[in-house]
């Protein structure tokens, strides 16, 4: 697959930080596996992963967390 973004580079294996926004919630999430572009950076999750870090974001923001930054390891890569 081609990068949809640059249009040249070829989005490799990668680990990637994803940082989410829930009204005055913050969460960050480290070592979320993805593809990453080598040439611009764009990094592509996959569906399960985007489900589990918004149903994180949507947990952290229902307790009323400001901050929350965590390792991912809910699916594995
Ligand atoms: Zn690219």
């Amino acid at each position: 697959m081609t990068c949809v973004i640059c249009k040249s580079g070829t989005p490799e294996a990668g680990k990637t930080t994803v940082t989410l926004e829930r009204g005055k919630t913050l969460v960050v999430f480290r070592r979320v596996p993805a593809k990453i572009c080598p040439n611009c950076g764009e990094s592509y999750l996959d569906d399960r992963v985007v489900d589990e870090v918004y149903h994180a974001a949507d947990e952290a923001a229902k307790a009323g967390v400001e901050v929350d930054v965590r390792e991912f390891h809910h699916v594995s890569a």
